[in-house]
């Protein structure tokens, strides 16, 4: 019997502010499924964070620390993935110049985020070779440790489509090297704030990982519903509720079943709805609490975690670079 080749799987996370729980129930929750069976490099991505915030630097360095806490805190196992900050491996910057060199730039103008993003982050000048460039170091980040898998929501097709074509465009001036990244689309629930726009800093309106647990209660207490619904006798639409977003991610099929029906007919007030709600998060969150507490406490065992992380990425990155020049004629 042939084995299954096992699948290489790069993904990372900017360290621009702290996680919340769309980050949890998404992307971290999907991370630890994926550290079980596949070969995975779960990385910082500090110069990623340096194409928006290249001027709030001194605020990087607390997000990173929190952000690997949460990690850890979540299940992330340095035994089971490779864990690293990015600019500690710094084979990505060059593999990026490499390929910086092949690459037009109508490919990078084309990436739909890069309109979008200028536009959405008014009072941050954006029009930086670092910011436009930026998915072509997401090509370096994955095509160094070749791997064969990217975990990516939706928005973030059209940069995978984007590696392909470059590694393609490499392995065809200078032979195969890189295979070609295919996306792992994940379905990452996307989350009302507690006002019911965005969740996003910006809008001071997250529940946060590190939140204690009665910070998070106070907050999901006061979080916005369904507007339409003024009365208690008022019937109620979940599909519109902030509140029934998050039951979602962690009450029982059985109970949203029933809290759906029991919504629409009004058999259920807001205030009881949000204290089982209050009652589900909890108690999903009540192991990455304590192993949160845990971890916090040992800052030296989490930058162990990191130094080792880096110092295995980069034999494999290194391996990988000298590939390239080797290639190119370097
Ligand atoms: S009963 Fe629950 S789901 Fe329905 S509107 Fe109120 S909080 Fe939302």
């Amino acid at each position: 019997m042939v084995a299954k080749k096992q699948e290489i799987i790069v993904s990372g996370m900017r360290p621009t502010g702290r996680l919340h729980l769309g980050h949890f129930f998404g992307v971290l929750k999907n991370w630890e499924r994926l550290q079980k069976e596949s070969r995975c490099y779960f990385f910082v991505a500090d110069w990623h964070a340096l194409t928006t915030e290249y001027a709030n630097i001194k605020e990087i360095q607390g997000w990173l620390a929190e952000m690997v806490i949460d990690w850890l805190a979540a299940g992330i196992n340095p035994e089971k993935a490779v864990l690293f900050v990015q600019s500690r491996v710094p084979e990505h910057a060059e593999l990026h110049l490499l390929f910086s060199m092949i690459t037009p730039l109508g490919w990078l103008e084309r990436v739909p985020s890069y309109k979008e993003l200028q536009q959405e982050l008014t009072g941050k000048d954006l029009s930086t070779y670092g910011f436009l460039g930026y998915p072509l170091l997401q090509t370096a980040d994955v095509a160094i440790y070749k791997a064969t898998k990217v975990p990516v929501g939706q928005d973030q097709v059209a940069h995978i489509e984007l590696s392909r074509e470059v590694v393609r465009r490499f392995n065809f001036l200078y032979g195969e090297l890189f295979p070609e990244p295919q996306s792992l689309l994940t379905q990452t629930p996307k989350l009302p704030g507690t006002d019911g726009r965005k969740m996003s800093k910006s809008y001071d309106n997250c529940v946060y990982l590190s939140d204690s647990e009665p910070e998070a209660t106070k907050k999901l207490m006061n979080c916005i519903t369904d507007p339409a619904r003024i009365r208690r006798q008022d019937p109620g639409n979940p599909d519109v509720c902030t509140i029934f977003s998050y039951h979602k991610l962690s009450t029982h099929p059985d109970a949203l079943k029933q809290i759906d029906a029991d919504c629409r007919t009004a058999g259920i007030g807001c205030v009881d709805c949000k204290k089982i709600l209050v009652k589900s998060m909890n108690e999903s969150l009540a192991l990455f609490r304590e192993r949160r507490g845990d971890i916090a406490k040992k800052p030296k065992k989490v930058q162990e975690i990191l130094d080792d992380g880096a110092s295995s990425a980069r034999g494999v990155a290194r391996k990988t670079l000298e590939e390239a020049n080797e290639a190119m004629g370097l």
